[in-house]
């Protein structure tokens, strides 16, 4: 799947709704490329008291249903169209998964692409790659 796909695909669950007052949906969507082959999608949770989740990590969890774990590409929209890079706790969630995902493509903003290990230097878990 081609880079502006995914990213068609992440943008297609990413539009802002709220669910009650304390919570809103889809301000981030996210779109992953599985080891499988396969495509997977996922849209962040805002809560109070800080206990939402990001798109990226909702995609994931759509991959690990299916007891996937590697991930070739993955990519992450706001609801503003903005292409915005994982934070640390989902650079950390990927790593952590599936240690191959230290070569997993990031799509970032003006057509380009990083690996994970280049948002993660002197990984913590180096000894085990
Ligand atoms: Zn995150």
């Amino acid at each position: 799947m081609e880079n502006n796909e995914l990213i068609k695909l992440a943008k297609s669950v990413s539009s802002d709704r709220e669910l009650t007052p304390a919570a809103t949906i889809g301000g981030v969507g996210s779109a992953l490329i599985a080891g499988n082959g396969r495509a997977y999608k996922g849209k962040n949770i805002d809560c109070s008291c800080g206990i939402g989740f990001c798109a990226e990590h909702s995609a994931i969890a759509a991959m690990i249903t299916e007891d996937e774990t590697r991930i070739e590409k993955i990519v992450a929209i706001n609801a503003d169209g903005e292409i915005m890079p994982p934070c640390g706790r989902c650079r950390e969630l990927m790593g952590q998964i599936n240690f191959d995902n230290q070569k997993t493509k990031i799509i970032l903003n003006n057509n380009e692409e990083v690996e994970l290990k280049e948002l993660l230097p002197h990984y913590w878990l180096e000894k085990y790659l």
